[in-house]
């Protein structure tokens, strides 16, 4: 079933025939009384035009929606990454002052102690990816 939109009065309306026009114009169009049921079709139409509008317009307003958050988001990547390197480039955490820290607390060097573990690891993290 596909709904398409009237030539003549522009309401939505599902093809019985090849007509580009809906029923209620068609039999205007013929000269044909139109019934009860004829007014409560283009009552139909009307409402059923409605909710493809309001369809439309929340489509849209959730795309614009999905965008902001993908633009925020990626700001905050784009900050949280700049932080990253200024850390990994601090001159107080150089690559040669973290592996002398490794070496003096590895676990080795303190009967594997629950700490120097923990801080060892925490340690070897900080390292600069190669
Ligand atoms: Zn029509």
């Amino acid at each position: 079933m596909s709904i398409v939109i009237c030539s003549h009065c522009t309401l939505p309306y599902v093809p019985a025939t090849r007509s580009r026009v809906c029923l209620v114009c068609w039999k205007e169009n013929e000269g044909y009384d139109l019934t009860k049921a004829d007014e409560a079709h283009v009552r139909l139409a009307n409402a059923t035009k409605h909710l493809m509008d309001e369809n439309a317009r929340l489509k849209a307003a959730s795309s614009a929606a999905n965008s902001t958050s993908t633009a925020e988001l990626q700001k905050t990547v784009n900050e949280l990454q700049a932080k990253l390197k200024e850390f990994q480039n601090s001159p107080a955490l150089t690559p040669d002052l973290i592996k002398t820290l490794i070496t003096l607390c590895h676990p080795d060097k303190h009967a594997n102690s629950t700490t120097s573990t923990e801080v060892t690891k925490k340690l070897i993290a900080l390292r600069p990816k190669k």
